[in-house]
């Protein structure tokens, strides 16, 4: 499979190299790191280190100190931040050569990387060969959000391995749209300080890349305790899910390279969806055929409250950004207006002026639900749907919740799975026309009805699951790539890491 290639060729002077010649198009970096600094002793510490030289691209929301952190908002335009996150420290102690900060939708917020300062990213499958679409602006199609220039950074060999964030889906979603693999592991796995917030609750460190081995490897080096992130997986959770994983793994040792024999496949019944397209259908039930026939047993299961995971994602993640927002006031980081002249107004100012209309939208929409009476409306009943949906999940795995679920013998053993196959996402990467939001009338509507793209997506994010998008095709009708989801219970990323390597 061409997806498996080791990257282990593609050098960091290959990279800018390529940056330099084919961001404009994507303009998936939004800033480059100097070659200069990169050929200096700024990785030193890391010489020998298990990612020695490995060219990484990070999101611009994680905070970094050589470049500036921009968030893909005006609000941090000229933002420097005084310190690394843990993950940046974690990659430069491990020789990583971090070559630049990629382009996202604002604070995370959207699904096609189009809501950036710095403007849209474009999918690099718009220059591959067999496209017609660059002599055709009207056919040119989005990366995908929020995470896209890391997804167009990955698929243009701009990196080996970018940094991503998901929060509900940023990271799996323009993985497919771009035709790469992009992994959300469970969250508090990786540390997230030093990332900044959009939804405390739902935020993940994620990786994307061309193989599952390649993400393996900079994952072993990012997944530890941080006791800086107070939501950090404890040590001793680690280790005894670890010692779970392992009695697991070792039903497969003597399996050969792809054979699945032993694995158990869920098929989730709710993922059939309206919106669903035709071809990612298609690949999806190709999918399930390959597994089956490489000797994994597929079983149909329900998720009965997977339709409330959109609404209730919508409300929990913009009630949090809600109040993670409001440190950006012009008074602490960033930019401040300098119209106001009250404290009020310096503060109403600097937003107005600050923050993109999406991100408006969404501060207003959550300031909403945590009003009094839409609160006991909206917010708890999401929050109640939240705790439905992760029963679902621990109801359907074969392994337990070591978060302390009860594990209800409802479902029988024989029809519980190690992971759930579904798409990642409800079509190949729309065109940027469509997604645009129309200026020449008042679109909030359509902007809303763009959410349904994460349908896929948000589950996992809500019940803190491991979840991994793999490529698995291209639309036989516009050559865009298609990829489908493995989702997988807490705590058990490596087990879902090594049950996608044999899958790729
Ligand atoms: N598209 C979703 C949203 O806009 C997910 C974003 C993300 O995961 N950061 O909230």
């Amino acid at each position: 499979n061409k997806n498996k290639r080791s990257l282990s060729t593609l050098t960091w002077t290959d990279c800018l190299d390529r940056i330099n010649a084919h961001n404009n198009k994507v303009n998936a970096f939004v800033s480059v790191q100097d070659k200069s600094v990169l050929e200096s002793d700024a990785t030193q510490l890391g010489k020998g280190g298990p990612l020695k030289d490995m060219p990484i691209a990070i999101k611009d929301n994680f905070c970094t100190s050589a470049l500036p952190t921009t968030c893909g908002s005006a609000m941090l335009k000229d933002f420097v931040s005084p310190y690394n996150a843990t993950v940046v420290d974690l990659l430069h102690q491990a020789g990583a050569k971090l070559v630049g900060k990629t382009n996202m939708d604002e604070f995370g917020m959207g699904s096609a990387n189009i809501f950036s300062n710095s403007g849209p990213v474009s999918n690099p499958w718009n220059y591959k060969a067999n496209h017609t679409a660059l002599d055709d602006a009207s056919q040119i199609r989005v990366a995908g959000g929020s995470s896209g220039g890391s997804a167009a950074a990955v698929a243009m060999d701009m990196c080996a391995v970018a940094l991503g964030s998901d929060t509900g889906g940023s990271v799996r979603l323009p993985a497919a749209y771009c035709g790469v693999v992009g992994y959300k592991p469970s969250y508090g796995q990786v540390s997230r300080n030093g990332l900044v917030a959009y939804a405390n609750s739902l935020d993940t460190v994620g990786l994307l890349g061309h193989s599952v081995s390649d993400i393996a490897s900079v994952y072993n080096v990012l997944s530890h305790h941080d006791e800086k992130d107070p939501t950090s997986m404890p040590a001793d959770l680690r280790t005894r899910i670890l010692d779970q994983e392992q009695d697991l793994a070792s039903q497969w040792q003597d399996t050969k390279g792809g054979d699945l024999s032993g694995l158990r496949v869920g098929i989730p019944n709710e993922y059939y969806v309206q919106e669903l397209s035709t071809e990612v259908l298609d690949t999806w039930r190709s999918g399930i055929k390959s597994l089956r026939d490489r000797g994994a047993s597929i079983v149909p299961v329900s998720l009965p409250h997977t339709e409330y995971a959109l609404p209730a994602y919508y409300i929990i993640a913009l009630a949090e950004a809600s109040s993670n927002l409001a440190r950006f006031d012009g008074v602490r980081y960033g930019h401040r207006s300098d119209k106001g002249s009250s404290t009020d107004l310096i503060y109403a100012d600097t937003r107005s002026e600050g923050f993109g209309s999406e991100v408006q939208r969404r501060i207003l929409l959550g300031t909403h639900v945590l009003t009094a009476g839409t609160y006991e409306s909206h917010f708890l009943p999401a929050q109640q749907a939240r705790r439905l949906i992760m029963d679902d999940y621990n109801k359907v795995f074969l392994m337990k919740n070591d978060l302390g679920d009860d594990n209800k013998p409802s479902t029988a053993t024989d029809q519980k799975v190690h992971v759930l196959l579904s798409p990642s996402s409800i079509s190949t990467a729309p065109t940027l026309q469509k997604c645009l939001p129309d200026r020449s009338k008042d679109n909030s509507e359509g902007v809303v009805e763009a959410y349904v793209n994460d349908v896929m997506t948000v589950p996992a994010s809500l019940a803190g699951l491991p979840a991994i998008t793999l490529p698995f095709g291209r639309s036989p009708t516009n050559g865009y790539p298609i990829g489908l989801q493995l989702v997988s219970q807490y705590g058990y990323d490596r087990f879902l890491l090594d049950i996608s390597d044999r899958i790729m």
